[in-house]
């Protein structure tokens, strides 16, 4: 156990989280979470790569005393309790961050990335375990992230967080209030959680970066007070000021309905980041000007028109004058409709950057009707794809960064098995027969092309999914009618 103290001290005074003068204070502190006896007895040491492998065996030791019970949740909540002993106070956290932002804005982003990784707040080493690739279509390249990074639950956690009560304190993960909050089963612990408070149109938000990053500096920004999200003129403001007080970052929201939002529609909030998507490279089909603003029509699987002008209130204006055309427009033909009685089916899931000294507005048209036929969505991954993804298409994924399940590893070793040698699919992969007869009719399968054609499959299902979200098809009806819209009633 004590070398394993040293190396994470080490790491920490190394990483520039702590000084070598905190030695003996976090030391101590450590000795008194962790139950064991205080000792000064000396230790070798090592460097380490990464915080987790000192705190791995920390907790397997901890469990051998039964200070742990042996289950994930447990050793998760317990891990950002060591990690918290290195942490500094959000007041300090922010003194830093402002003082570097002052210098440079990407000074001030990196550093708070980077020291969120060295608190382990960001799991960087159980991120590196998720699959990337990149995979070709007639939109330009399209990216797979398998995310392996979320541990599945084991039988132990599950149980023991039926057990617990529902939380009314903080009211949902995301909320300002859950900074240095101790978890239980049911909730992440966030002792080390820190936030940055930002201003952003007289109003506070909070910056934080996802703990399960999906790209570079996967940022999210969370407004100070528990709401629902809504997209309206303030969405389009806030996203074009965060463009500008982190002008290298983009930032985007997801839809403000079901089906088509995000995971968490009770929490106003954006994501953003140093990243570069690929609905960004993707090809421009038209473009019209008028009054400073240039509208270009997407090539892309989702609805999608970018608004572009110097002016940031010309732009904002006309963002809401679009939406509001949206929230009101029919296409019976294409199974386009604005409500059903009284309740709203459209949206726009936006996305915001200032390039080239050019504000721009990328928006994507969102319709969240269900019919018999699609009881999940219209417009949403139809049912022949549910074997690779069932779950809403949100922001990441409408921006061409597909988020696909940890199970799909697995599944893909049975596809790969028969691809190659023609063993039976067992049951949990059967799901896949069609997709697998697929490749193989079109093919020469062997040992050097396998993994290449089971992930250029992926992505065409992907991009499928993407092209069942569209409201407007990339076919001349779909193309002939959005090109109608925007020409007859947006610009
Ligand atoms: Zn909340």
């Amino acid at each position: 156990m004590l070398n394993h103290i040293e190396n994470l001290i080490l790491y920490e005074i190394q990483k520039g989280v702590i000084k070598e003068r905190d030695y003996t204070y976090v030391k101590n502190q450590l000795f008194r979470l962790l139950q064991i006896e205080p000792t000064d007895q000396s230790v070798a040491f090592e460097s380490i790569k990464y915080p987790s492998e000192a705190l791995d065996p920390i907790l397997d030791i901890l469990e051998q005393k039964q200070i742990l019970d042996g289950s994930q949740v447990a050793r998760d909540l317990f891990d950002a309790k060591i990690m918290n002993v290195f942490a500094k106070l959000p007041s300090d956290i922010e003194e830093i961050f402002f003082a570097l932002y002052n210098q440079k804005h990407s000074l001030a982003t990196t550093w708070y990335y980077d020291y969120m990784k060295h608190l382990n707040y960001i799991r960087d080493e159980r991120i590196k375990k998720n699959e990337f690739f990149k995979t070709t279509s007639v939109y330009g390249d399209v990216e797979i992230t398998i995310n392996l990074s979320k541990p599945e639950k084991d039988p132990k956690s599950i149980l023991a967080a039926s057990k617990v009560k529902s939380l009314s304190y903080p009211k949902c993960v995301l909320c300002a209030e859950s900074e240095g909050f101790a978890g239980n089963p049911s909730r992440d612990s966030r002792d080390q959680h820190r936030l940055i408070e930002l201003d952003i149109n007289h109003e506070s938000w909070f910056l934080q970066y996802s703990p399960y990053t999906y790209y570079n500096e996967h940022a999210i920004v969370l407004s100070s007070e528990h709401r629902p999200m809504k997209i309206n003129q303030n969405t389009f403001e806030n996203l074009l000021e965060l463009c500008e007080q982190f002008d290298h970052y983009l930032f985007g929201s997801n839809a403000d309905l079901p089906i088509v939002g995000g995971s968490i529609l009770s929490h106003d909030h954006y994501q953003g980041g140093n990243y570069v998507f690929p609905i960004e490279k993707a090809d421009t089909l038209s473009l019209w000007e008028k009054e400073g603003i240039t509208y270009e029509l997407k090539k892309w699987p989702l609805s999608t028109l970018v608004i572009k002008s110097t002016s940031k209130d010309d732009l904002i204006h006309k963002a809401v004058f679009i939406l509001d055309k949206w929230k009101n427009y029919n296409n019976p033909d294409l199974s386009i409709k604005a409500y059903s009685d009284d309740v709203p089916h459209h949206t726009i899931t936006p996305i915001a950057r200032i390039k080239d000294g050019f504000y721009t507005l990328t928006l994507i048209f969102r319709d969240n009707q269900t019919s018999d036929e699609h009881p999940y969505g219209i417009f949403h991954p139809h049912a022949d794809k549910w074997h690779i993804k069932k779950e809403n298409i949100g922001l990441i994924e409408a921006m061409g960064l597909a988020i696909l399940p940890a199970r799909l590893k697995e599944e893909m070793k049975h596809v790969k098995a028969y691809l190659l040698n023609k063993k039976p699919l067992p049951e949990l992969a059967m799901k896949h027969e069609k997709f697998a007869n697929d490749i193989l009719s079109k093919n020469q399968v062997d040992g050097q092309n396998v993994d290449h054609l089971i992930e250029q499959k992926i992505g065409q299902v992907f991009v499928a999914i993407l092209e069942d979200s569209g409201c407007f098809k990339q076919n001349k009806e779909g193309l002939d009618a959005f090109k109608s819209f925007i020409e007859d009633e947006l610009i």
